[in-house]
């Protein structure tokens, strides 16, 4: 019998019920924008900065519209300007070199390991070759690389980091939280992250200068002491005559949804990494295949998973990926040519030209990509790797059409 899975790659779990009730109220009282309060009424947004801020241990946090305008404005508010250069992975997605382009800036690529994690030689490398003095580090897939290194390194040549957590709400490195090692940790709330108000996004840092910046470009006007997890006001003093305002404001509705998120979030993280663990057992092994082994310092949440199928023919890769599709296993491939969905590689960011990265291409090009919704159970995990399983051995032992999958 050839199983077949039914369940939806892409449908999250709906908002749970404490947080719809907290959403009815903002709407009936009508203060949906962040500084609409009443005498004496912390709103919703500020009290979800205040509650983020001590989730992570950071000083400071700004609530802001989306994951990518918490990059621009961090790079921002570390005075990155038009024409400067900033390093960051070429193994990422779409709005971490484009939040790069939104502030005039230019992406300077470094290499991806087997580990799907930042090579640092290549970033020591281009540390040295190259004026950029930020990087903005994605913990793409929520793969975090030896944070004690990668700081390392950067502290050796001033460069400043910026995290992209978009997949690391909930991780930590050695026990700190990913977005405690750099300047600035920038998260997403958007539906396919780890909480889910639509669009949002989150940042913190502990620099109060910083956040004072972040704070008025987000567009606070000159009402940032309503804020609950901001630097005192004189810090605002020192800022608030050269900072532009760039508005970008989260507002009381969606902060409203994800204040309960984010008191459910290490639950729901165990969750998640029950079902990647399902997988991973039912795909350890698998001829041809190779899982990510997880380093002991990182804590991650198993969000979604990737494998390598190293050394494959391209079409062989694609018709594990066709065959899959046809049992109801939507899988993501970092190699093909073209973007796809939410799927792209750095030599389709044609405003960002650069240099060709061998190395970094024989991993890309070996990449399948699953997301894992929490509406999938443990069972459907294990049925998942077991048709994932089942295609690849099928492929790695024929071929496409009979051709050699490996070598070439
Ligand atoms: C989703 C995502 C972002 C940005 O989030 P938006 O809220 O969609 O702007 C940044 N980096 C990565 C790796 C992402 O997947």
């Amino acid at each position: 019998m050839t199983e077949i899975f039914s369940g939806s790659f892409t449908q999250q779990e709906p908002i749970p019920e404490e947080a719809i009730e907290a959403a009815v109220a903002v709407l009936r009282h009508g203060r949906l924008h962040r500084y609409n309060v009443a005498a004496g009424e912390l709103g919703e947004t500020a009290l979800l900065e205040q509650e983020f801020a001590a989730q992570t241990g950071a000083r400071y946090c700004v609530a802001v519209a989306s994951g990518g305008y918490a990059m621009a404005t961090a790079l921002r508010a570390a005075g990155v300007r038009p024409g400067d250069t900033v390093l960051t992975n070429v193994f990422t997605l779409a709005p971490v070199p484009g939040s790069i382009a939104a502030v005039g800036a230019v992406p300077v690529f470094v290499g991806v390991t087997e580990a799907l994690t930042i090579d640092l030689d290549d970033l020591a490398a281009k540390a040295r070759a190259t004026t950029a003095r930020v990087l903005m580090l994605s913990h793409m897939r929520g793969h975090i690389c030896d944070m004690d290194a990668l700081m390392a390194i950067c502290t050796a040549h001033g460069i400043t980091v910026i995290e992209d957590c978009a997949h690391t709400m909930g991780a930590a490195w050695r026990g700190t939280p990913s977005g405690r090692f750099g300047l600035f940790g920038c998260y997403s709330c958007q539906t396919y992250k780890h909480v889910n108000s639509g669009e949002g996004g989150l940042l913190i840092t502990n620099d109060a200068k910083a956040a004072a910046r972040a704070v008025m470009m987000s567009g606070s006007y000159m009402l940032y002491e309503r804020h609950l997890a901001a630097p005192p006001p004189e810090v605002f003093e020192s800022v608030k005559y050269d900072t532009p305002n760039i508005s970008g404001r989260m507002d009381n509705l969606r902060a409203a949804i994800l204040r309960p998120q984010l008191r459910a979030l290490p639950d729901q993280v165990d969750r998640w990494n029950a079902r990647y663990r399902a997988l991973e057992d039912g795909l350890r092994g698998t001829p041809g295949l190779q899982v990510i082994e997880r380093p002991a310092e990182e804590s991650f949440v198993g969000s979604s998973i990737q494998v390598l199928l190293k050394g494959w023919q391209p079409d062989a890769i694609g018709e594990v990926v066709t065959r899959c599709a046809r049992r109801g296993v939507e899988i993501k491939w970092f190699g093909g040519a073209e973007p796809v969905g939410f799927t792209s590689r750095y030599d389709s960011w044609r405003y960002a030209p650069s240099a060709p990265m061998p190395e970094s291409d024989a991993v890309l090009g070996a990449i399948l990509d699953m997301r894992v919704p929490l509406t999938f159970s443990i069972e459907d995990c294990a049925q998942i790797a077991r048709i994932i399983r089942a295609e690849v051995g099928a492929v790695w032992q024929t071929g496409p059409s009979g051709q050699a999958v490996a070598g070439g």
